[in-house]
């Protein structure tokens, strides 16, 4: 598929809309968990007395950090510029939902999204699984071949290449996974210049 025919995107929130701010060396201390090991996947497989307060640690740092999120270079213009083609614009996050609502109100890209449409760890399996685009495939009806996945790093790349989904890395200095990249582009900016070729 050409990224300019695309119609329905799904953007990843954190590093990729809003500039990376998540630390997680840092989480990974102060949770206590491996430096190589995935942060939600060992949430969920510790014992729940032992999960709740490290979840609500968690949840009290990512909302500070929302709350103090700034737009990524060139996002709100590549969203309006979709949004005004008629694009169906979600996002799939391993953020909270509602903090991905606070984050998106404060960098001013609230209005680019329907609530229905974001979906965080707790409406789907955290990428690199598939089950969020599946279902924003669903809700559109559409066929997730038809998705475009927009993010930052390998999970978001991981999610769209197991969906069934075309990918785009933005926000790195180079095409850092060119085996699971199907687009590069430098930032959200550089990609609407992409898109907006003749
Ligand atoms: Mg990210």
């Amino acid at each position: 598929m050409k990224l300019g025919q695309a119609r329905h995107w799904v953007f990843d929130m954190d590093g990729t809309l809003t500039l990376a701010v998540h630390d997680f060396a840092y989480i990974r201390r102060a949770l206590d968990i491996a430096p190589d090991e995935d942060i939600l996947r060992h949430l969920a497989e510790l014992p729940e007395a032992e999960a709740a307060p490290k979840r609500a640690w968690l949840l009290a740092h990512e909302r500070e950090l929302a709350h103090a999120a700034q737009p990524a270079p060139g996002a709100r213009e590549l969203l309006a510029y979709l949004q005004a083609k008629g694009c169906q614009l979600g996002v799939l996050t391993r953020n909270a939902h509602e903090l991905a609502l606070v984050t998106l109100r404060v960098v001013g890209l609230g209005d680019y999204f329907s609530s229905d449409d974001i979906l965080g760890r707790d409406e789907a399996e955290p990428k690199p699984a598939p089950g969020g685009l599946l279902r924003l495939a669903e809700r559109w009806q559409v066929a997730p071949t038809h998705l475009v996945m927009v993010g930052d790093f390998r999970h978001d790349l991981m999610c769209a290449r197991a969906a069934g989904a075309a990918s785009v890395l933005v926000n790195t200095p180079e095409n850092h996974w060119p085996e699971l990249a199907d687009h590069y582009a430098r930032d959200c900016q550089a990609l609407l210049r992409q898109l907006a070729q003749p």
